[in-house]
């Protein structure tokens, strides 16, 4: 039989569940919300509620299963906390994989959202044939999950890696980090509309400002043209350190298509430390934004497994 791991995305509203083949092939999947065991006591009690109903539906035992693997904000793969997420304030900073691994029995593998969206990528996504590589994660917030020389990059101790605070604005918009004009609060979800406010003077969701791009509407083209600006930005300061191979973009901003990713692309060599133009492909990611965290999430629990063995 194949190995199956159990990938869990831990999500400011929703958690999603699902067992993942080797293969990368998704056997089975549920959501449910976070917010809705009042605390953590109950939400481990419904993780396993929730894996034993998956296992039922994929008709395999849990004990099979070869590890779990659990992307959360502020999940640290090095000491196993998940530190005081932005979303789940009430949960605090504790100490996740120990008391998840006595209860199910299994090997339990942490990291922040974003990084398990590289250990995806490389696993099964854009980046199967890359050493060097930068995925981005465009949703309410930014993240990043960097690879260089084969290894994801998490620093000593475990979050390396948040270029959504990279500075473009040094009096810019405020972050909800605390600081000031950080890409994530123009690069985002939540920037677009920001910016959306600024140069049309319209409060709109993200939904509204995608339809009217996508129809071809000139001034939102405008506002996205811009967000393309600030995104290569960003992009331009990370590659200046790292130049790698290439930016792979993901999440809801993504959404926006292959004009977008062209935009950035070209802004980016205007941007870029001019030996490095032309080096650094800017990538559309092709995993699904409802399962990809998850398969993210699995491939971290079949990449450690195998490290750790
Ligand atoms: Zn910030």
């Amino acid at each position: 039989m194949s190995e199956i791991v159990l990938g869990i995305d831990i999500g400011g509203t929703n958690t999603k569940m699902g067992l993942v083949s080797q293969s990368g092939k998704l056997l089975a999947f549920e959501t449910f919300p976070t917010k809705g065991p009042k605390d953590f006591d109950e939400y481990q009690k419904e993780l396993l509620i929730v894996a034993e109903m998956l296992c039922d539906k994929a008709k395999i035992k849990l004990k099979n299963i070869l590890a779990l693997g659990v992307g959360a904000p502020n999940g640290n793969g090095v000491n196993g906390f998940i530190e005081s997420p932005p979303n789940l304030k009430h949960w605090g900073t504790f100490d996740f994989v120990t008391p998840i691994s006595e209860l199910f029995g299994k090997k339990v593998f942490l990291e922040n959202d974003a990084n398990v969206a590289a250990l995806g990528e490389k696993m099964w996504g854009k980046a199967i044939d890359l050493q060097d590589f930068i995925v981005i994660t465009l949703g309410t917030g930014i993240g990043t999950g960097v690879y260089a020389h084969n290894k994801l990059i998490t620093a000593s101790h475990g979050l390396a890696g948040e270029g959504g605070h990279i500075i473009i604005e040094p009096e810019g918009r405020a972050c909800g980090c605390g600081g000031k004009g950080h890409l994530e609060v123009y690069g985002s979800v939540t920037g677009i509309k920001t910016t959306t406010k600024e140069m049309l003077g319209e409060d709109l969701q993200f939904r509204d400002i995608f339809e009217r791009y996508m129809a071809g509407d000139k001034k939102m083209m405008e506002v996205i043209d811009q967000t393309a600006k600030y995104l290569a930005l960003g992009l331009s300061q990370m590659g200046a350190l790292l130049c790698p191979q290439a930016f792979i973009m993901a999440g809801g901003v993504a959404s926006l298509g292959s004009d977008f990713v062209a935009k950035i692309q070209e802004y980016y060599e205007e941007y870029v430390y001019p030996p490095f133009r032309g080096k650094t492909k800017v990538l559309l990611s092709e995993i699904s934004t409802k399962e990809g965290a998850v398969l993210g999430a699995a491939s971290l629990g079949f990449i450690r497994y195998k490290e750790s063995n």
